[in-house]
């Protein structure tokens, strides 16, 4: 798992848990899927607000549906790895913060398939 995936997730939740929402537009940066946030673009993996641009939109969103999948495979080992931990822990602190972690995941995972089935229904 690259480095801050942790960060980038909490966001991602964080963000859908306030109304965002996750576009199938990619970022022209980290082609990481931008979110929707009271009326802003808004890369979540660069933590920065992105300002439109038409052609290249149109560009990125054929690669969409390949982001959403690798990001989907990238929060289903999250998961896997979480329910090990899950599976062996005894405190239930600790039970309570990884349950919390993988409501995150869940969250983020089924708004990222619902996007990819949106954008390969587009390309067809
Ligand atoms: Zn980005």
């Amino acid at each position: 798992m690259p480095e801050g995936t942790e960060d980038y997730i909490k966001r991602m939740s964080d963000a859908l848990r306030s109304g965002a929402r996750m576009l199938s537009e990619t970022c022209p940066v980290c082609s990481s899927p931008l979110f929707s946030l009271s009326g802003e673009l808004w890369c979540l993996k660069c933590n920065r607000r992105v300002v439109r641009v038409r052609e290249e939109t149109e560009a990125t969103a054929a690669t969409a549906p390949y982001i959403l999948s690798s990001l989907n495979n990238t929060l289903t080992a999250k998961i896997e790895e979480l329910n090990i931990l899950l599976q062996r822990e005894v405190d239930p602190e600790k039970i309570h913060k990884l349950t919390q972690t993988l409501d995150s995941l869940l969250r983020v995972l089924r708004e990222s398939r619902r996007l990819e089935a949106e954008s390969r229904k587009q390309e067809q």
